[in-house]
C-alpha cells in the first residue's frame, strides 16, 4: 500500500514509524514530514494546511490509505476534500472534528447524552462572565474557546487568577469563554481508533502539561508520558469506554456528525467515577510517541479493520514506555529557532521530532517543542532511568526538558 501521513510534529513522527513498520507499506510519504520521518519514508514538500496542495498529491501517487496528525488540518476540512476526491482517510470531518475545536459543540452533546463531564457555562460577555465566576468562586476553570494547542485554560486556585484570565480571554473581540466546574482527580487520557460506532481503545498514556518539574508553571502541548499507567486499571478503562467513549461517538452519529479517526478522550477518574475533561479530535502528541511504539500488532491493518467494521485485535508489548520532551528555552511563551541540534542519531532510544529542520545540512531547532526521546524497558524506573540518560546525550545550547516525567506514579507505588 501507499500511505500518506500529513503533518510534521512528534505525533506524525510517531504515526510513520507505527506505519512503516506495517507489513501492508509499501511506499510511505508523509506531508510536509521534518527530518526525522525522512529517515522512514519520503517528505513530500506540501504544507499540512494546503488541502488542495495535499488532494493533488494523494490522487496523483494514488496514496491507498491517508492518516491525519494535526488538529488544524482537520478543522480545515482536510477529510470532507479527500472524501470527496474518493480517497480513502483515517480522521473525522470538518463537522465532527469540532467535538475538539469548539468546547462548546463537545459540552452541547455530552449535556445532551448524559456523558459525565464538569458543569459548564458558555459565555460571550465579561461583566455577565464576571459575575458567574464571582458567584462560583475558586477553584474554577476558565477555557477559551476554540483551538488553542491546550494553551487556552487557566484552572485558578484564586478568584483573582481567574478575573485575570477572564479579562484576557475577551481582550479578543468575538471570543466565547466556556467557564467550568473544576474537577479533582487523577487525569489521564483514553484514545480510541473510531469508525461511527464502532470504538476500539488504545492502551492508557499519561501526559505532564505544565512547563516545569513538580508540575509547576503554565500548561504546555505537553512536556513527557509514558504508557501503561498503573493506576488506570482494566476496570477504569471499562468504565470510561461504556460510560464516555462509546456513548460519545453513539451520540455524534445520532446527530448526524458520525466520527472517523483518533477520538481522544483527556478523562479525569473522580470521587465521583470517570469525567471528561475534553475530547480531542486526533491522537494526543505527547501520547503517540509512547502508545504506538508498545503495539505489537499491525497498525495498518487495525486501522483498514476499523473503518470497515471488521473485528479489530490489537497486541500490546508489555514493556513500559516513557519519553522526555526537549524544549527550546522560552516555550511555551515564546519559541526560538535555528539552534544547532548535535548527536540525536547515536542515542539508544527512539527519537521523535517535534520541531526540527535542516539548515545548511545541520539539523535545527524549529518551534516550540522540539524533540522527544522514549525508551521502553520493564519498568517504568528502569525506562525513566534510561530516558533521561540519552536525553543527557543531546547537544543543544537551546533546549530544556522536565527532569520528572513519570516521578508521581513510582513514588506512589
Ligand atoms: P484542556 O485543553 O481542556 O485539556 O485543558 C488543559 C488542562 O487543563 C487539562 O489537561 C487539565 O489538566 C486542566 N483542566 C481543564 N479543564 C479542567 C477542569 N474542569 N478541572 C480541572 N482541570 C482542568
Amino acid at each position: 500500500m501507499k500511505i500518506l501521513v500529513i503533518g510534521k510534529g512528534g505525533r506524525e513522527h510517531a504515526l510513520a514509524y507505527a506505519c512503516h513498520k506495517s507489513k501492508l507499506c509499501d511506499e510511505l510519504y508523509m506531508a510536509p514530514g521534518n527530518p526525522g520521518m525522512a529517515k522512514i519514508g519520503t517528505c513530500v514538500d506540501v504544507s499540512d494546511s494546503d488541502i488542495e496542495g495535499l488532494v493533488s498529491f494523494a490522487k496523483e501517487k494514488q496514496i491507498d490509505l491517508s492518516i491525519v496528525g494535526p488538529e488544524a488540518t482537520l478543522s480545515l476540512g482536510v477529510v470532507d476534500a479527500f472524501q470527496k476526491a474518493g480517497l480513502k482517510i483515517f480522521g473525522p470531518t470538518k463537522a465532527a472534528a469540532q467535538v475538539e475545536s469548539s468546547k462548546d459543540f463537545a459540552k452541547n452533546i455530552m449535556a445532551k447524552y448524559g456523558i459525565p463531564t464538569a458543569a459548564y457555562q458558555t459565555f460571550d460577555d465579561l461583566e455577565k462572565a464576571t459575575a458567574y465566576v464571582k458567584e462560583k468562586g475558586a477553584p474554577i476553570v476558565i477555557k477559551e474557546d476554540g483551538l488553542k494547542a491546550g494553551k487556552g485554560v487557566t484552572v485558578a486556585q484564586e478568584l483573582s487568577e481567574a478575573l485575570e484570565a477572564l479579562e484576557a480571554a475577551f481582550c479578543q473581540e468575538g471570543n466565547k469563554v466556556v467557564i467550568e466546574e473544576c474537577l479533582v482527580g487523577f487525569e489521564f487520557s483514553l484514545i480510541c481508533l473510531v469508525h461511527n460506532e464502532q470504538v476500539i481503545p488504545l492502551e492508557i498514556a499519561q501526559d505532564h502539561k505544565p512547563v516545569f518539574d513538580g508540575d509547576k508553571g503554565p500548561n504546555t502541548g505537553g512536556m513527557g508520558s509514558y504508557s501503561p499507567v498503573k493506576k488506570i486499571t482494566p476496570e477504569i478503562v471499562e468504565n470510561a469506554m461504556e460510560t464516555i467513549m462509546k456513548p460519545m461517538a453513539k451520540a455524534m452519529v445520532q446527530e448526524g456528525v458520525s466520527f472517523t479517526g483518533f477520538l481522544y478522550g483527556g478523562l479525569m477518574l473522580t470521587q465521583d467515577g470517570v469525567k471528561v475533561i475534553e475530547f480531542n479530535a486526533r491522537f494526543g502528541d505527547p501520547e503517540a510517541e509512547v502508545v504506538l511504539p508498545r503495539l505489537e500488532s499491525d497498525f495498518v491493518q487495525a486501522i483498514l479493520d476499523v473503518m470497515e467494521n471488521k473485528p479489530v485485535h490489537l497486541t500490546w508489548s508489555s514493556k513500559v514506555s516513557h519519553g522526555v520532551v526537549l524544549a527550546s528555552t522560552n516555550y511555551p511563551a515564546s519559541s526560538t529557532k535555528g539552534a544547532v541540534i548535535q548527536n540525536t542519531d547515536n542515542l539508544d532510544a527512539l527519537v521523535f521530532h517535534m520541531g526540527t529542520k535542516m539548515e545548511k545540512d545541520q539539523l535545527v531547532t524549529d518551534g516550540g517543542r522540539v524533540l522527544m526521546v522514549v525508551t521502553l524497558e520493564d519498568t517504568l524506573e528502569e525506562a525513566y532511568a534510561h530516558t533521561y540518560k540519552e536525553v543527557e546525550k543531546i547537544e543543544c545550547t537551546d533546549l530544556f526538558y522536565r527532569h520528572d516525567i513519570g516521578k508521581k506514579d513510582m513514588d506512589h507505588e
